[in-house]
């Protein structure tokens, strides 16, 4: 067929990768890259066209995106509208596209093979999923028909898909900072556009909106200016032919590359100028926008990433570590943006605190400080060299992402001028330190070339304009000439004047060095680590990495002590401390936060933990320096005060959680011997003092017994020191096994039924929760597991179509099996505006319905439901970190059950209907007299009544008003009260008449604002749903409409036994007998790998 040339075909790739790769050139100059995965079971591919929002018509933003969305609408060859979606969908496939500013992209993804036992080909056509979706695929770039049957249905796509951004703050500072640029400059576009913009204004003018967009598709899609990803299991020769095939046919109009060089996106007008704009939702932020050049050609040296590492950084000496420590922020971020061909933006984003906010001046003048300090250090060779050193470990070691991902992202690096063998590295690897190119870089973050945003829903409240697209509140000015002045002292300041609290950051220490993964290829993955230590200071637990091959590894550290939890005052104490040490290394592990290694301290309830994860070459550092920090650390009064302060805000705000995240606490609690709750600690930490912590805290690390997992590329003597690190740092005394706590729960014997009732912390909240909870057995019984476990999936669907879908309960409705330390049951929870007694009522009538249709049951469907339910516990592991806290979690319940999965899945194989029959009709039918039930009902102390108590009917109508009002507001549409309030006169708004309110909004839209229709729908829709939260909140309780779901025949609830509630909790504790506690199913010598003893 045609010529092609092979451009490239060795491609520098991450060390794991074992895919192969070719990039190729059509003779329409089209330029492919076909990659050949011997493994996936997903083939993709992607278009990117070198156009888009950039190159809108002034008259009719939106017009590139509205191509895209047109250009799916049939093609000469299969001229079905949805032949493409319609051919995916049927090979497990789909496909997607978006537009930029100066680029549109299309891909997809569909089955890697066709159904085993098909021929190659059919008819002489290869009979691969990839190749039919790549033949409907290729037809868009060759002959798109721009169906104008489909025209309508598209443009009212773009339009909604615009009006899903329209209280989205990020799409609305975006287009904020856009529409306040250089008008002549594209970067100013609407990039979506909507009906207005692309139908209703066109069509005014007399335009024939499909003509414009076929002409816009002929004047600028072209071969030469297309990059095309294509991959698969197929062989780089079949993928080229195939190509060459399909492709040969797009044209190519040999088009220059669109570029604005001469122009800027910041003129004179817009620089030294401060926006304020208002958000939707409660945030503070100041962005700096500095005008910056293009990097596009730069891909070696990079210099912005030099500039962003200094300024992003957020150890010792920072910026971040300076306004943090003042209070005045708690994030900051810094970086390119890039604003098209020839332009860009370098932005320094803070998260401001209440107190930074007022005095944001301040901030802005520290960030010039720091700038001053690093213009005046020439370029340091060694911080470049760190950069460059973690991102190449950071692509060496990089996984494979899915095909529709990899097709998508690289299809658009295609774009760019780099050398072809190094598209996978892209700009990911920076190259070649240039010292010149970052002072020159540099240059650009100067006092007298910048742009503020100040964002804020209170300050300065005086917000006199509207963005046209999104109806954004901003007000803008110009810098006052005494901030002005301000800002050029601070960039001015010398080491003799600068605040002393900044410096380049040190050297980091965490950088890998040593990378090397001994890969040796195992028969079987093992399941359970090895135990290479087991003496009374500690056991320790090793598993060389023999699956995933990456140079990581994961280090858990358990620190036994049963003082950390014995009441709650030790509880708060130990969670405290921890705190406490967080707090002191949040600078240092920056640095090993850039290295890729992370650490988590915390409170449980045997003690205390420590995780540690990330590069193997570094974690021993990490681990001393976290081990050090807690034997040593100094109690300040003033980090004490913050906290403390932090930590109570933390128990003061669980109260205010939603429900159904309360109520499992509940539960906990009453089922377990020993535990805590949350009023508890809240009573204890409010007390605590900085001398509680300081006396307690040697005394969770004086006597301990240590418990220690290593997993990951580590060897066995690593292993071993690791252990000793831990043990000669803190050198503990031997806590003996005896003085180990016991973890056991509470059993419910048969027949029992129990209440619990609480009422909610937050005085506001209307929705009751209820956690019904039924009693099964010891949570080691593998044949009573392998049932609750069945019967968790075949009530999954069941009964949230019930309880959810048909009944309406709530918005919250889960099932399924809940297990405790040493025992197992099954639950349902419902988060309901209806009082508890009516979803525990629905609840029985539930699962009585269920026992009948699982009589009922076909042996089809029940065997589907196993199958389920086993492919699901042979789920294969995905990444290293899940297979490492799946074998801690076996160690740290001390059941050491590492084969958990497989004993499931032999005792669920062998299940027939009849035994799980029988188990529903023992443990869980509401007739049943052997079960054992508990339920926990969270009530809410406001309701529609309480509220309505303590308001009058014309205040409540007053309220609906002002909040609707405020919507139509935000909405961008205009909200008279006057005729608002006239249009509800006659409305029974106290009634709840909610079909009444909506109806009379639609005619004040309609007839006194004289909004379109497609509007109104729009504005209508998402206020019905805001009524549904405002009523109830105003003591207003809706009335149900006709075909509400009272009106349904729902399954009736069984009569059931009277429960008797829990009035004292110790005294219900102390009526029941407790399980045995947990011990090892496995003896622990089967896992020694120990020195002989001497
Ligand atoms: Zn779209």
């Amino acid at each position: 067929m045609s010529p092609i040339e092979r451009v490239a075909d060795k491609l520098e790739a991450p060390d794991l990768d074992n895919r192969s790769y070719r990039v190729i050139r059509l003779r329409n100059k089209l330029e492919a890259l076909l990659v050949h995965d011997p493994d996936t079971d997903k083939g993709g591919a992607a278009v990117n066209v070198n156009v888009g929002s950039f190159s809108d018509a002034e008259d009719m933003p939106g017009m590139a995106h509205a191509v895209e969305h047109l250009l799916f609408m049939g093609t000469k060859k299969y001229p079905k509208e949805n032949a493409y979606n319609e051919y995916l969908t049927a090979h497990s496939g789909y496909s997607n596209a978006y537009t930029a500013a100066t680029e549109t992209n299309y891909y997809f993804e569909v089955a890697a093979s066709a159904e085993p036992g098909s021929e190659a080909t059919t008819n002489g056509v290869p009979s691969s999923p990839l190749y039919g979706a790549l033949d409907r695929f290729a037809q868009f770039f060759i002959s798109p028909l721009f169906l104008s049957s489909t025209l309508d249905r598209e443009l009212k796509a773009v339009d909604s898909e615009n009006k899903k951004n329209l209280q989205s703050d990020n799409w609305r500072l975006s287009q904020l900072n856009k529409s306040l640029s250089n008008p002549k400059h594209p970067y100013h576009h609407f990039s979506t556009g909507n009906l207005q913009t692309l139908r209703d204004e066109p069509q005014r003018r007399g335009v024939d909106v499909r003509k414009e967009f076929i002409d816009f598709h002929d004047k600028h899609y072209s071969a030469n200016l297309m990059k095309l990803v294509v991959l698969g299991k197929d062989s780089l020769d079949e993928l080229e032919t195939w190509v060459g095939d399909l492709f040969d046919g797009t044209h190519n109009k040999n088009l220059p590359q669109m570029r604005w060089d001469g122009l800027q996106p910041y003129t004179k007008n817009e620089l030294m100028t401060q926006i304020f704009a208002k958000p939707v939702m409660d945030q503070r932020l100041l962005d700096i926008y500095f005008p910056y050049q293009d990097e596009y050609y730069m891909y070696e040296t990079q210099p912005s990433r030099y500039i962003s590492h200094l300024i992003g950084h957020e150890g010792p000496g920072s910026i971040l570590a300076y306004i943090k420590a003042k209070g005045w922020a708690n994030g900051l971020s810094a970086g390119p943006m890039n604003a098209g061909p020839g332009s860009a933006f370098f932005t320094v984003s803070i998260k401001l605190t209440e107190e930074g906010l007022r005095i944001y001046e301040e901030v802005v003048k520290a960030v010039f400080q720091y700038i001053s300090l690093i213009k005046e250090h020439p370029p340091q060779k060694w911080i470049f060299e760190e950069i460059k050193g973690m991102a190449e470990v950071d692509f060496k070691f990089e996984e494979k992402e899915s095909a529709s991902n990899f097709v998508r992202s690289m299809c658009s690096t295609m774009q760019k001028p780099l050398p072809r063998e190094w598209l996978l590295s892209g700009t990911d690897l920076i190259r070649k330190f240039d010292s010149d190119a970052v002072t020159t870089a540099l240059k650009y973050l100067r006092a007298d070339n910048y742009r503020l945003t100040i964002v804020s829903q209170t300050y300065p409240g005086d917000w006199d304009m509207r963005e046209k697209w999104y109806g954004t509140e901003y007000k803008v000015q110009h810098i006052p000439a005494e901030f002005v002045a301000a800002v050029k002292e601070a960039e001015a300041t010398t080491a003799q004047n600068r605040l002393p609290d900044f410096h380049l950051p040190h050297r980091n220490e965490f950088i890998p060095s040593k990378l090397t993964v001994e890969k040796k290829e195992a028969k079987e993955p093992m399941k359970a680590p090895k135990l290479i230590r087991n003496d009374e200071t500690v056991r320790s637990w090793w598993k060389k990495d023999d699956r995933f091959w990456v140079p990581r590894a994961n280090v858990f550290v358990t620190l036994r002590n049963p003082l950390a939890s014995a009441v709650p005052a030790n509880s708060v104490k130990t969670r405290m401390y921890c705190a406490l040490v967080k707090d002191a290394l949040v600078e240092y592990s920056y640095d090993a936060e850039i290295a890729g290694l992370e650490y988590e301290l915390g409170d449980y309830y045997v003690g205390m933990g420590i995780d540690i994860s990330g590069y193997s070459d570094k974690i021993s550092v990490l681990l001393e320096k976290v081990l050090i920090t807690m034997r040593d650390l100094e109690v300040k009064p003033d980090r004490f005060k913050v906290v403390k302060e932090r930590l109570v805000r933390g128990y003061r705000n669980h109260d205010f959680q939603q429900p159904y995240h309360q109520v499992g606490e509940y539960t906990n609690w009453l089922v377990s011997d020993k535990g805590w709750i949350n009023e508890q600690y809240l009573a204890e930490v409010t007390q605590l003092t900085p001398e509680d912590i300081s006396s307690f805290y040697p005394k969770l690390l004086r006597q301990v017994h240590l418990e220690i997992l290593c997993h990951g590329n580590i060897y066995k003597e690593d292993a071993l020191r690791v252990t000793d690190l831990v043990e000669s740092t803190l050198q503990p005394r031997i806590l003996p096994q005896a003085q180990w706590s016991v973890a056991r729960n509470l059993i419910m014997p048969p027949g029992s039924d129990y209440t619990y009732r609480r009422t909610l912390g937050d005085l506001a909240n209307v929705n009751h929760c209820i956690e019904y909870y039924l009693f099964v057995g010891n949570g080691v019984d593998r044949d009573l597991r392998a049932k609750t476990l069945l019967l968790g999936q075949m009530t999954d669907e069941a009964g949230f179509d019930q309880l959810r879908t048909k009944e309406q309960l709530g918005y919250i409705v889960f099932t399924g099996p809940k297990s405790a330390a040493t025992t197992m049951g099954y639950r349902v929870i419902i988060q309901s505006e209806r009082p508890t007694e009516y979803p525990e009522e629905r609840i029985n009538a539930f699962l009585a319905m269920f026992g009948k249709s699982l009589e009922r049951m076909s042996q089809e469907e029940f065997e589907s439901h196993k199958k389920s339910i086993i492919n699901k516990r042979l789920e294969k592991l995905k990444n290293l970190d899940q297979e490492s806290s799946r074998l801690w979690s076996h160690i740290s319940n001390e059941y050491l059950d590492f084969l958990q999965r497989e004993h499931d899945v032999e005792h669920i194989k062998p299940l027939q209907k009849s035994d799980m029959v029988e188990f529903f009709n023992h443990y869980i039918h509401p007739t049943s007299s052997s079960r054992a039930k508990l339920s926990v009902h969270m009530i809410a102390r406001s309701s529609p009544k309480n509220v309505a108590a303590h308001i009058s009917p014309t205040e409540q109508k007053e309220k609906v008003v002002t909040l609707l009002g405020k919507y139509l507001t935000t909405m961008g549409v205009n909200a008279d009260v006057d005729k608002l309030t006239s249009r509800l006169e006659a409305i029974d708004v106290a009634g709840g008449d909610q079909v009444g309110i909506v109806d009379a909004v639609a005619t004040y839209l309609d007839e006194d604002v004289q909004l379109s229709e497609e509007k109104v729908d729009a504005v209508l829709e998402q206020g019905q749903q805001l009524l549904g939260t405002i009523l109830p909140s105003l003591g207003i309780e809706v009335k149900q409409s006709v075909d509400g779901v009272d009106g349904q025949n729902f399954p009736e609830a069984p009569p059931v036994k009277k429960t008797t509630f829990i009035e004292n909790v110790r005294d219900f504790k102390a009526s029941l007998e407790s399980t045995a506690g947990r011990r090892p199913v496995t003896d622990l010598t089967e896992f020694e790998d120990t020195e002989p003893k001497l």
